[in-house]
């Protein structure tokens, strides 16, 4: 078939040397020689400066982060694309008997190819979250294209107010269309776990961390486990069904608590837990002073850094708080400490990890470097992609 040529009506123009464009999916406002009259939000075909077809976006004249590609093949941007975007991302995903994953995140923004918008399952319901005008503006094809991959479940619709105000968009929260279940039980790898749906954090759950939970519960048996940061337990959770003696989680979200509380009763293993309501740094402190030590201590913060100004106070808090750690951490103990600080590079990480145990005076063995689940996979050509780091770490 013969390649249409560029819509004449939407036309983005890059500048000269521009070509970041043929692979990564961003371009600023910076890269732009001129455009052509476009609706806020709707498809833009991207050319070079000698007019030649590049790829085809969502165009925002709003934010600095102007156009994101969805395809670098001369086709349109229409429902049926979607669809197949939709069914690719899914199929991936797909266990060996081909069946959709129950739990888990199904469209990852750029790693699928849909820059702006996430779909996760959670059991007998699904949570979309647009974070472009572009995907605000096909949620009405995005759902359709769900529908399409997976039957009809109910889907929530949870965006984030940040990303809306900055894309010029009214975030949208609840059922698309009748409304589905309020909470949801969910099963990850035999721990079972309550989802409010459209609730909490993230779209629920901290999908991105399943990996780690299950290499925790692997090497928690008859271990004191401290889970710091624990949200709604799904760390302490794992290791205790694992077989942990005994878990202590800190965290400071009241509904978080309230959700841990619940996680670890339905998991029938509340007796050998103990949830403290507590600033983590604090009670890293309370602890030392208080002699107690751990046999695997994990360490999920929230972003420290979430421009690059706050870079180096980030590293300070990582310093200190890994650096408390360690000095909880019994000889042979396991270490899983992570960073989902864009701005902080998996080196920059590991270097802060190492001036800890250098001032803690503790010898440690990377037993692994750690990631975010496969769910969520890394596109080579598009760095920002791998944004969770961690290491496994054992005292030696
Ligand atoms: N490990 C969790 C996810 C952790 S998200 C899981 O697998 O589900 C980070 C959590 O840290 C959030 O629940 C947040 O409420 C909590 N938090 C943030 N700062 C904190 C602090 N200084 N002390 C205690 N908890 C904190």
């Amino acid at each position: 078939m013969k390649p249409r040529p560029a819509s004449p009506r939407a036309v983005l123009r890059l500048k000269r040397g521009r070509d970041r464009a043929r692979w990564h999916p961003w371009i600023f406002k910076g890269d732009v020689a001129d455009v052509s009259d476009v609706e806020p939000g709707t498809a833009v075909t991207v050319v070079d400066a000698g007019g030649r077809f590049v790829a085809r976006g969502h165009y925002n004249p709003r934010p600095a982060l102007c156009c994101r590609i969805l395809t670098w093949a001369d086709e349109a941007l229409d429902g049926r694309f979607f669809e197949r975007r939709v069914a690719e991302a899914v199929a991936r995903r797909a266990g060996a008997a081909g069946a959709p994953p129950a739990l888990g995140r199904l469209v990852w923004s750029e790693a699928d190819g849909l820059p702006g918008l996430v779909v996760d399952r959670y059991g007998p319901a699904v949570v979309v979250q647009c974070l472009t005008l572009g995907m605000a503006r096909a949620r009405r094809q995005v759902e359709a294209a769900i529908e399409r991959a997976l039957g009809a479940l109910p889907v929530f619709h949870k965006d984030e107010d940040t990303a809306a105000r900055l894309e010029g968009f009214e975030p949208v929260h609840g059922w698309a269309g009748p409304a589905g279940p309020p909470t949801v039980e969910v099963v990850e790898d035999g721990v079972r776990f309550v989802v409010t749906v459209g609730g909490g954090h993230k779209t629920g759950l901290y999908l991105d961390q399943r990996e780690n939970r299950r290499r925790l519960s692997a090497l928690a048996r008859g271990r004191d486990v401290l889970d710091g940061f624990a949200y709604t337990g799904g760390f302490a959770c794992h290791a205790l069904v694992g077989g942990a003696r005994r878990a202590v989680l800190i965290e400071s979200g009241p509904e978080a608590l309230a959700g841990a509380r619940e996680n670890l009763a339905l998991n029938g293993v509340a007796d050998r837990a103990e949830i403290v309501a507590a600033n983590v740094f604090d009670e890293l402190r309370r602890l030392e002073r208080a002699g107690a030590r751990f046999g695997a201590i994990v360490l999920d913060p929230p972003p420290f850094a979430r421009s690059r100004t706050q870079l180096e106070a980030a590293v300070r808090g990582y310093k200190e708080l890994n650096l408390r750690a360690m000095h909880l951490l019994d000889r042979g103990g396991s270490l899983l400490t992570f960073s989902c600080s864009h701005h902080v590079s998996a080196e920059r990480f590991e270097e802060v990890c190492r001036d800890a145990a250098a001032d803690a005076g503790v010898r440690l063995r990377v037993t692994m470097a750690l990631g975010q689940a496969s769910d969520h996979p890394v596109v080579l050509t598009i760095p920002e992609t791998r944004y969770l780091k961690g290491l496994l770490l054992e005292a030696l």
